[in-house]
C-alpha cells in the first residue's frame, strides 16, 4: 500500500482535475466532484488555484436544476507548451505543442550525416526559433521532451551510444542550463510508444508492443500500462534479436539481426542491389510497387516475411494485445497491413487471425516526436 500524505493527496486531485477538464473541455465544479469523488470545497479551492494560473477559465452559467446557476469552468489547451525533439540520421526535429498535443510549430533541419558537435548547436538553434516563434511563452513552457535513436541515461542527461548513428556519450546538460527547462530523454521507440498509447490507435491498450522501423528497429514494451525498460534500461532492442544465424552483419558487430533485414535501411538496399535505377526513399520504392514493377513487388514480397519473423517471435514472447508498427513504412499500412497479418498466421498453431492485432500507426512520422513532446506534460499532469 502507498500511503499519501496531504500535500500529494492535493497535487493526485490537482492532476486529476485538470486531466477530466482536458478531456471534457468544460464542467461545472459540482460535475467534477461527483465525477471525481472529490468534496465540493476542495474542488472549489484547486480550481481557483487553475484560474490563478491560467490553465482553466469561467465560461458562462450552466442551465440549473434548481437554485442557483452553476458556474462552467472551461479548459485552456494552450495555457502551456511543451518542446518536443526528434534526432534522426540526417536530420533533427523540433516541434512545439500545447497541452492537446497539437502542433502548433515545426521547424528542422536537414544534413547529410548528423556529427556529435553538431547535435547540440542544431538543437539549440531549433528550439531558440521555437521559443522565439510566439510571444511570451516563456512562462508557460513545461520542458523540453527528447526522441533518441539509443541508449539514454535520463539521471545523467546522455545519450550513451546510438549504434547506427555512430554517436556516443552527448550530454544534454548544456541544453538544460542554457534553458533552465526541464528536460526528458528517452529512447525513440519507447518515445513513439508513449504517444501510441495515449494519442494514438492504442489508446486505452494495456500490452502493446511498438516496432519502430526506421534506419534500424526499435521496440517500445508496454505491458500493463507501464513502460518496460529491463534492468539497465537496455530492453527492447528487438532490432538486434537473431533471425537468421550467421546472417548478414550488422552494426552492432553480430550478424543476423533482425534490422539488417526488416528496417527501412534493409528494404532500400535490398532493392538498390537489384536495380540499376536506385531510390533513395522508401516512398520511391513503394510508387514503384504501386505501378506494378517486377523488381519492386519480388523485394518488397521478401521484405514482409523478412518482417513477419521478427513479428511472430515479439508474439510468442509478449502476448500482447496489439503490435503497433510505426516509422517510416507505417504510412504505406494499405500495402503492407493485409500480406503481414495474413503471413503471422499463416501456419501458426498457437495463434488465430484477431488474437492479436496487427495496427499502423496513425500518428506515422509524428509518433516518436509527439511522444517527446509528451514527456513534460506527463511530468506536470500526469495525462
Ligand atoms: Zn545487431
Amino acid at each position: 500500500m502507498i500511503v499519501l500524505d496531504n500535500s500529494d493527496i492535493k497535487i493526485n486531485n490537482k492532476k486529476r482535475i485538470i486531466k477530466l477538464l482536458s478531456k471534457e473541455r468544460e464542467l461545472t465544479k459540482l460535475d467534477i466532484s461527483r465525477k471525481l469523488d472529490i468534496s465540493v470545497p476542495t474542488v472549489t479551492t484547486i480550481v481557483g488555484e487553475l484560474k490563478e494560473e491560467g490553465i482553466v477559465e469561467e465560461a458562462g452559467m450552466a442551465t440549473s436544476t434548481g437554485g442557483r446557476k452553476p458556474v462552467i469552468i472551461r479548459f485552456l489547451p494552450d495555457s502551456r507548451y511543451s518542446i518536443g525533439i526528434d534526432l534522426g540520421r540526417n536530420y533533427v526535429r523540433a516541434i512545439l505543442t500545447n497541452l492537446d498535443s497539437k502542433i502548433i510549430e515545426d521547424k528542422s533541419k536537414e544534413l547529410d550525416v548528423i556529427t556529435e558537435s553538431e547535435v547540440l548547436s542544431i538543437m539549440k538553434s531549433l528550439i531558440e526559433d521555437l521559443i522565439n516563434s510566439m510571444t511570451n511563452i516563456e512562462n508557460k513552457l513545461l520542458g523540453i521532451g527528447f526522441s533518441l535513436p539509443g541508449t539514454v541515461n535520463e539521471k545523467e542527461l546522455t545519450l550513451e551510444v546510438a549504434t547506427n548513428f555512430r554517436l556516443k556519450n552527448i550530454s544534454f546538460k548544456e541544453i538544460y542550463s542554457y534553458f533552465k527547462l526541464p528536460i526528458f530523454l528517452e529512447n525513440e521507440a519507447n518515445s513513439g510508444a508513449l504517444a501510441e498509447s495515449r494519442l494514438g490507435v492504442a489508446r486505452d491498450l494495456k500490452n502493446l508492443i511498438y516496432v519502430s522501423i526506421t534506419e534500424g528497429i526499435g521496440g517500445g514494451i508496454l505491458l500493463n500500462n507501464d513502460m518496460y525498460r529491463g534492468r539497465d534500461r537496455r530492453a527492447g532492442e528487438i532490432g538486434h534479436m537473431c533471425i537468421a544465424k550467421n546472417g548478414r552483419q550488422c552494426n552492432c558487430g553480430r550478424s543476423g539481426c533482425w534490422e539488417t533485414y526488416a528496417s527501412s535501411r534493409a528494404l532500400i538496399k535490398d532493392y538498390n542491389e537489384n536495380t540499376k535505377d536506385k531510390v533513395k526513399k522508401i516512398d520511391e520504392l513503394v510508387q514503384r510497387f504501386i505501378s506494378g514493377e517486377d523488381t519492386a513487388s519480388n523485394v518488397i514480397e521478401e521484405y514482409i516475411e523478412n518482417l513477419v519473423e521478427g513479428i511472430e517471435n515479439l508474439i510468442f514472447i509478449f502476448n500482447p494485445d496489439y503490435i503497433v508498427i510505426g516509422g517510416d513504412i507505417s504510412k504505406h499500412s494499405n500495402i503492407f497491413s493485409s500480406k503481414l497479418s495474413s503471413k503471422i498466421f499463416e501456419c501458426n498453431e498457437f495463434y488465430k487471425k484477431d488474437d492479436v492485432k496487427i495496427l499502423f500507426s496513425g500518428l506515422q512520422d509524428d509518433s516518436n516526436i509527439l511522444g517527446a513532446a509528451l514527456m513534460p506534460i506527463l511530468n506536470s499532469f500526469g495525462f
